[in-house]
Formats: structure tokens, C-alpha cells, sequence
């Protein structure tokens, strides 16, 4: 049998039978998995990935990567007679070089327990994903992760120096350097953030950190009558001085689901809630600022909170959302001018739908997260699913993306010919036959 091959470079390294083939086959997405994988690896070291993938590249079958699984369009999710290689067990900070502001990891690392260990340095890495208690720096990496932050910092690619990747055939390629600045050839690196396990394997990334702020950050609300009104605040928010750390929109129809979910005795706006935090020796005299221009663009109500009850209550709001049954999403992006439009038109598409939508964004960076009401029958789903199509398509239609954060994966796949004219298809297809000629790594998936 040709996986006997594998077994004796891995031993039980490699499994073959067991729940672990269940719950390794799947992500959160909604993607569903049919068939049976032939195995997965946890592979310990870059050398197990590269066993793995010289096998499964000679003997033609297809892999599935994952990290921690907790991707929401399907990337992860198992091929019928696939290898699954898994980087959980790749969990060690091999080096924090605090002097550069510099880790070395490997890419099974969870990421909050990267910021836990850089804290006594007074460092952080701040890519920050609503998912980062659960989700790894590999994964964060191969899907360009985005989150709360990024209003401050910018996403995953802005924070990765470089990595160690293994290619589809086996072999092992560093990119980047340890450098500030490095101008070598090619920008590989960037190539391999946001490629979605479809290029390569990433083993072991260089990130980079930056200094913890001064004091605690102090978090903001404001609640409108109007999404619309919200919108207008946020724009002039973000071309402000005042440079919010966490800026996040919630509609009335989210708000009271995450607060049903977990309560903080916030009340449900009629239009919006926007939340928000300020770092940083100015962090009040920033939040204050912020609660003014919030005001001046229509806010009923704006203020300074005690805590950051609100920012937490915001990153539960996926689990909140699937727990009152709404699972169908999309994860759209508008140049932040247009968002009150965006959200405008989106009330629209709901009520001509006869479809209850929740609304989230990540509004310093215009990212949405619209989620359907779908009973979970085929059509519910085919309802809900065509909605999702047209919000997505008026996101474009205001020089938006089909996906801000969370990828392609499979979900998404129909939608790249929205977005990419065929010269660029052309070219994201040129990319990956020549560094996975047979098409073994994520197959049909991420571009
Ligand atoms: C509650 C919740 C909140 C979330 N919030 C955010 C958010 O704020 N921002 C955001 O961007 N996303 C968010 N996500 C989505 C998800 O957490 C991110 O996409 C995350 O980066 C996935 O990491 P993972 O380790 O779970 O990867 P997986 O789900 O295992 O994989 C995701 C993709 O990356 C590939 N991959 C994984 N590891 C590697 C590797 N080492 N080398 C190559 N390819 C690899 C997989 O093949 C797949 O295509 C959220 C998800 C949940 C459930």
C-alpha cells in the first residue's frame, strides 16, 4: 500500500483511522466535506511536512493544510481520498529577539499566546483577528488575516519579515530576512501571505512586534438612529488625528443578538453602535475627540466605558450570531467613504429580499460582515446564499472586494471572475502551476 511509504518516514505521526479524520476534515465555514481523507499528518517539524508533501506530490494526491480550523470559506477542508498535514503540533516560539522586535515561530503557534509571551518584553504582535485566541500564526499568515487593529496597524502581511515554506514537491525555501529593509529579488513573502495553502506550507514565520502602549487603552461607544449616520462618524473618525486603535460598527439587529448572547448592559441603538478603543499617553483626550466628531455626524448618544466589556462582547459576535442560527456571511470590503452607502444599500437588499441581515465591520478599514437570516432547509439556504451574492456584488459595484480578511477558499470561488479580469486570473494561474504543477496543494481553491 503506497501510504506504508509515509508511515515509515512519520510512524504515528501519520493517522489513519479514528475522529481525528472527522474533525480534521472540516472549518467553520459552511463548506461541507463529503468522502473520507486517507490520512493526516501532524507534523512536528518543516522535515515532516516535507516528507509529506514529497509523497503526496509523487503519488498525486491532494492535500488539505490546516492550522487551527477555525477559517469561515472552506480553505481547510478535507479532499475524498486526500493527506490532511496539520501544523498543530508546530507550536514552539523558537526566539524573541527583543532587540530587533523580531519572533521567530512555528506556524501552529495559537496567536494570542504569541502577544502572551512578547508581553514581558513589552512587545506585541499586532495583527489581532476577532479569532485570536483560537487561531494560528500560520493560518493568520496563509489568509492575510485581518481583525480589530488593523484601523492602527494594518493586517498580517504588514507584520511578517519572512518565512520557511515548503514547496508542493518537498523542497524547503526561506524567504525575507531578518532586516528592516530587504529588497533581494522577488517580495516572496508577500507572495505566500494570503495564498491560502495553495502555493505552499508554512512552517516557521519571522513576525514582527512593536512596542506595547503606554497605560490601559480606553474604550469608546457611540449609538446612532441611522447605520447611515454611523457610516458618515466613522469617515470622519478616520481622517481625524485622532488614530483609533479598534474601530468597529455594530447594527441594532447585531447588537442585540451579541448582547442576548453576552450581556453588558449596553442599549440597543435604533440604528448602530460604533465601539472603539484609544492606546496610548493621549488615549482619553483621543477617545473624547472621537465622542465629539461622533456627536457632530449624528450620534444620539456617545461615551468613555469603564472597561472593554464592549470590545469583547464585539469579538464574540460569530459565535453569538451562530448560536440564534445565523451562519450564511460574507465578508465584503468598500473604501471606508462608501460605507455608509454600503450599509445603506444592504437595508435595502434585506427588506427587498424579505431577509433579516446582521451587520458587523471592522469600519476604520470598510471590511463588512453581513450575515443572512436562512432557515436550513435548500431553499433557505438558496435564499440566503442569493442575497449574499447581491450584497457582494454592490460592494464591487462601490470599488469594493469580494473579501477583505477572510479568503477564497471554496465559499467564495464562483465570485473571483467579479473582481479579477482574466489577464490577472491568467496570471494567479501561471503562479501556481509553476510551483504546483500537478495541482496537488488545495486543489480549485483560493483563486
Ligand atoms: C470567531 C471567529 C472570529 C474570526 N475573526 C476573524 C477576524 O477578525 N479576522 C480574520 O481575518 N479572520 C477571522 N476569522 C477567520 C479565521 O480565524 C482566520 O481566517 C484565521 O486566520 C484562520 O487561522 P487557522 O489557524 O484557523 O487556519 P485554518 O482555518 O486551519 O486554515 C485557513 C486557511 O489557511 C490555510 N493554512 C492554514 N495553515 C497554513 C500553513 N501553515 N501554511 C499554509 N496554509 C495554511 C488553510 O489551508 C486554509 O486555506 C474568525 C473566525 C472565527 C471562528
Amino acid at each position: 500500500m503506497k501510504l506504508q511509504a509515509l508511515r515509515d518516514v512519520l510512524g504515528t505521526r501519520l493517522v489513519t483511522d479514528g475522529t481525528s479524520l472527522v474533525t480534521h476534515a472540516t472549518d467553520l465555514s459552511r463548506a461541507v466535506f463529503t468522502g473520507t481523507p486517507l490520512g493526516i499528518v501532524f507534523a512536528e517539524s518543516t522535515a515532516d511536512v516535507s516528507a509529506a508533501l514529497a509523497w503526496a506530490n509523487e503519488h498525486e494526491v491532494p492535500v488539505s493544510v490546516r492550522g487551527a480550523g477555525t477559517g469561515l470559506t472552506g480553505g481547510a477542508v478535507a479532499y475524498d481520498r486526500g493527506l490532511i498535514i496539520s501544523l498543530e503540533r508546530m507550536t514552539r516560539i523558537v526566539e524573541i529577539d527583543a532587540a530587533n522586535r523580531l519572533a521567530i515561530v512555528e506556524a501552529g503557534v495559537i496567536n494570542a499566546d504569541l502577544t502572551t509571551a512578547c508581553t514581558e518584553h513589552g512587545l506585541f504582535f499586532p495583527p489581532d483577528p476577532a479569532s485570536s485566541r483560537i487561531s494560528t500564526i500560520g493560518g493568520n499568515v496563509a489568509t492575510n488575516a485581518g481583525g480589530l487593529r488593523c484601523v492602527a496597524h494594518g493586517v498580517t502581511s504588514d507584520w511578517i519579515a519572512g518565512l520557511t515554506v515548503v514547496l508542493a514537491d518537498g523542497r524547503i525555501m526561506r524567504t525575507g530576512a531578518r532586516t528592516r529593509k530587504n529588497v533581494v529579488g522577488y517580495d516572496l513573502t508577500s507572495l505566500f501571505v494570503g495564498s491560502e495553502g495553495t502555493l505552499g506550507i508554512v512552517t516557521e514565520a519571522i513576525v514582527r512586534l512593536k512596542p506595547l502602549p503606554e497605560g490601559a487603552p480606553v474604550t469608546f461607544w457611540a449609538d446612532f438612529d441611522t447605520v447611515s449616520a454611523a457610516g458618515d462618524a466613522v469617515v470622519s473618525i478616520v481622517n481625524s488625528t485622532a488614530a483609533p486603535e479598534v474601530l468597529e460598527l455594530m447594527d441594532a439587529f447585531s447588537v442585540e443578538i451579541i448582547e442576548s448572547f453576552n450581556p453588558t448592559g449596553i442599549r440597543v441603538p435604533q440604528g448602530a453602535l460604533l465601539v472603539g478603543q484609544t492606546a496610548g499617553a493621549e488615549a482619553l483626550a483621543a477617545a473624547t475627540q472621537i465622542g465629539e466628531l461622533a456627536r457632530a455626524a449624528g450620534a444620539v448618544g456617545a461615551g468613555i466605558a469603564e472597561t472593554d466589556a464592549l470590545i469583547e462582547a464585539r469579538r464574540l459576535s460569530n459565535p453569538a450570531l451562530n448560536a440564534r442560527g445565523l451562519k450564511i456571511s460574507c465578508d465584503v470590503g468598500v473604501p471606508v467613504s462608501s460605507l455608509a452607502e454600503m450599509f445603506r444599500g444592504v437595508e435595502a437588499l434585506a427588506a427587498a429580499h424579505g431577509i433579516r441581515v446582521s451587520s458587523v465591520a471592522h469600519a476604520g478599514d470598510g471590511n463588512l460582515h453581513c450575515t443572512v437570516e436562512s432557515p436550513d432547509t435548500p431553499a433557505g439556504i438558496a435564499a440566503a446564499d442569493a442575497l449574499i451574492d447581491d450584497i457582494t456584488r454592490l460592494a464591487l459595484k462601490l470599488d469594493g472586494t469580494i473579501t477583505g480578511e477572510h479568503g477564497i477558499g471554496s465559499v467564495k470561488q464562483h465570485e473571483v471572475a467579479w473582481q479579477l479580469d482574466e489577464v490577472t486570473r491568467d496570471v494567479q494561474f501561471a503562479v501556481k502551476h509553476a510551483l504546483d504543477p500537478k495541482n496537488i496543494l488545495t486543489p480549485g481553491r483560493g483563486i
